[in-house]
């Protein structure tokens, strides 16, 4: 149909922290999306990669949640562990995937196969022949009075501790706010955490420490200011596309990359300066940067003066990172890691932008906290071109964490653990709420394997099973616990441990606010109806609330939005009739006349004395180093085609076509070592598990480190993860563990 007959809905793309606005078309005789275009707005300039592109026909799969969904009786005890959940590393069942456990295991392992109408069906998604047996159809009504009484008898019987919730980035800022409000005033625990606790809660920890505020200080565009920025922990060429288009075109313009990160992703092909550290070596890095800085007199001395504390320790700290000390941990070279300090030291303005590569690991807090120090001591914060960015994974991660979904935090990083704070959302909210800190996603999996743990979960858009380490600890955990109920676009591998599944509504399909890695609040607009009787999040969770007993009657998410601005000082004069077209940034003093504040911090730091506090860190190994029979280290992360757990790009026709098979990238004489070549079968072993997936030969890795993305449930990453967690910010690490690669 031609353009003019086709309905246009301005709307956010859904997968990562940049945002970029865009446009469906819609075709209403069809009721189908005809095609999404790029929209102008400051941060993405009508520009879009392939999965805002084409990664939308996800919502309209056949494979959606129509229907109310409850475990049969006959399907009790939730099935036998299979054997990889013992975590037997010789035990090589675990190729067949992370399949659910009730078969006793050895199953999941669907590779794509042709379909009748000779369109290849995804692959590796969850049977649904298999699980939906276990399963029956329920009314609204029934679903909703069984989750609301089953989650009050375990409240009562075990109390608040025994409830948890996981949210998700994936949902709008109201939906977050709303779900952390019903965890926190419905039951009484702060036990509520989304999947920042997976990518940037170590960023978070560290920048609430330095600089008293967990969100970035100035914006990816900023680039364009900046003489130098440092990328750092990122293929934002993957992970963040059109932010790294920004960064190619600056450096056209004259600004000077260094990248830093153990992979030569192609960012390294665009930078003046690689630095190939080994893995999980950063800290040792970025102090070797600072003894170099302050040795040649490079740093800001009045900037010091004026709004940092701690620069004396850092300065002790540093000094035990010569070049050359560094060079031998760091495999970097020591004239690079001296020339990449006069670089960055002689910088009028730089920023630092950073990716998981630095948050997800057991010194993740540290990596951060060194970032945060190379800014201060060389002036780089508060004026254009010059910040800390952490790249943000999901594109409403940075609104779900400013929503409250933190155990420790009431929204917009208010503590829980403050007096004052919690008399307050006690008055708005009209209930005693609780005075500590709640577990994370991470201590709520352990804690459910406790005799006095967790027993109750209400999963709203999460996948732990696939997202999380150590996955055949969270599949024991799943299945202990004594209720689960998940709400969910589609049958995924958590839900298949669910005694209750409520069929919810993907973002096309409602209206939300979502924010993105620049602070910018955006409107994701209604482009459709939810299928079936699939029924949209917010008044999901509000039907859930009113059932135990909360006087809620919200009619509208503005309403919501309203609700959650008057408790968010960050936040404030947004509405969503304001928001307009392109969104705007918070911090914001005039909204119907400014797009809002880009660069922060121009006077004072957040922190209650308004400095910037450094916290100087030693470098530490790696939990679990690589051994005679473990030699290989491996690092897990995204592709370009595909997002998380897959449950969306998996089922877009055009994503999953692209990239439909699991690898394990390898260097060539790594792979040579082993008998191996490009498209061979392998098995990758941890002492968690074993994976069986296809091999890739790439010149990007370096000698020693293997990568694996984490989307594929029918070779899981995150069978071989370790879950050890940063003290600090208690994210896993997913970037370092010890593997065995060998041919089948
Ligand atoms: Fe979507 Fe990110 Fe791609 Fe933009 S860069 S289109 S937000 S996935």
């Amino acid at each position: 149909r031609p353009r003019e007959e086709l309905d246009a809905v301005d709307s956010v793309c859904p997968y990562c922290g940049v945002g970029c606005a865009l446009t469906y078309y819609v075709d209403r005789s069809r009721g189908a999306i005809a095609f999404a275009e790029g929209r102008d707005q400051p941060g993405s300039k009508s520009r879009l990669c392939v999965k805002g592109r084409y990664g939308w026909d996800y919502a309209a799969s056949p494979q959606r949640l129509t229907v109310p969904l409850i475990r049969k009786e006959s399907s009790y005890p939730k099935g036998p562990l299979s054997a990889d959940v013992r975590g037997d590393a010789d035990n090589d069942r675990g190729r067949a995937g992370a399949g659910g456990n009730r078969s006793g295991g050895g199953r999941g392992a669907k590779l794509s196969k042709n379909g009748k109408d000779g369109r290849r069906k995804p692959g590796g998604l969850v049977d649904y022949d298999e699980v939906l047996p276990h399963f029956r159809e329920a009314t609204w009504e029934e679903a909703l009075d069984l989750v609301a009484r089953r989650l009050r008898e375990i409240h009562a019987e075990k109390g608040p501790g025994a409830i948890a919730g996981f949210g998700s980035a994936k949902c709008s800022n109201e939906e977050a706010y709303l779900f952390q409000k019903l965890i926190r005033a419905g039951f009484g625990t702060n036990n509520v955490d989304h999947c920042t606790r997976l990518c940037h809660a170590s960023s978070v920890a560290a920048l609430f420490e330095g600089v008293g505020s967990g969100a970035v200080s100035t914006t990816y565009g900023d680039v364009a200011n900046a003489d130098v920025v440092i990328i750092t922990g990122s293929n934002p060429t993957a992970n963040h596309p059109v932010a790294s288009s920004f960064f190619k075109q600056a450096r056209r313009r004259g600004t000077k990359i260094i990248y830093v990160d153990p992979r030569a992703s192609t960012v390294a092909e665009h930078a003046d300066y690689y630095c190939q550290v080994k893995p999980g070596t950063d800290v040792a890095f970025y102090n070797a940067v600072m003894h170099e800085v302050i040795r040649l007199g490079l740093i800001d001395r009045e900037f010091i003066k004026a709004r940092v504390s701690g620069f004396e320790e850092l300065v002790r700290t540093v000094n035990d990172y010569p070049p050359e000390r560094a060079a031998q941990i760091t495999g970097v070279d020591a004239d690079l890691i001296r020339e990449v300090a006069r670089v960055w030291g002689e910088a009028k303005a730089g920023v630092i932008y950073w990716g998981m590569g630095i948050s997800q690991h057991t010194t993740g807090t540290d990596n951060a906290r060194c970032l945060i120090a190379m800014c201060s001591i060389t002036g780089n914060v508060g004026k254009p071109g010059s910040g800390l960015h952490p790249l943000r994974g999901q594109n409403n991660v940075q609104g779900a964490s400013d929503a409250g979904l933190i155990p420790m935090f009431y929204p917009d990083y208010q503590g829980v653990d403050r007096e004052g704070t919690r008399r307050r959302f006690e008055a708005a909210w009209g209930t005693e709420l609780d005075p500590n800190r709640g577990l994370t996603v991470t201590e709520i999996i352990g804690s459910v394997l406790k005799p006095d743990g967790v027993r109750g979960m209400y999963m709203l858009g999460e996948n732990p099973f696939l997202s999380d380490p150590n996955i055949n600890k969270v599949r024991k955990a799943l299945g202990a616990l004594d209720f689960l109920v998940v709400q969910d676009i589609f049958l995924t591998e958590t839900a298949e441990f669910a005694d209750v599944i409520l069929p919810a509504s993907s973002y096309l399909e409602k209206e939300g606010s979502y924010t993105n890695t620049d602070r910018r609040v955006q409107l994701g607009r209604k482009v459709m109806d939810p299928p079936g009787q699939a029924r949209v999040d917010w008044e999901i969770i509000q039907d859930i609330a009113q059932r135990i007993g909360l006087d809620w009657s919200y009619s509208s998410p503005s309403e919501v939005f309203d609700e959650m601005v008057a408790l968010m000082p960050s936040y404030a004069n947004l509405r969503h009739d304001n928001l307009g077209l392109t969104g705007k940034l918070y911090p914001n003093e005039d909204p119907e006349h400014s797009d809002g504040t880009a660069v922060l911090f121009d006077e004072r730091f957040n922190t209650d004395d308004g400095l910037a506090h450094l916290a100087p860190a030693h470098w530490l190994p790696a939990k679990e180093l690589p051994d005679a029979e473990y030699p290989l280290v491996l690092n897990t992360g995204r592709l370009l085609e595909h997002w998380h757990t897959g449950s969306m790009t998996r089922r877009s026709y055009a994503l999953d076509t692209i990239s439909p098979i699991a690898e394990v990238y390898m260097h060539p004489k790594d792979a040579a070592d082993r008998g191996l070549s490009h498209g061979q079968m392998a098995r990758v072993r941890s002492r968690r598990g074993a994976i069986t997936l296809h091999v890739r030969v790439s010149h990007r890795e370096q000698r020693g480190n293997c990568f694996i993305p984490f989307h594929f449930r029918e070779a899981a990453a995150n069978l071989l993860t370790i879950d050890e967690i940063d003290p600090y910010g208690k994210i896993p690490e997913f970037k370092f563990c010890a593997i065995q690669v060998e041919a089948l």
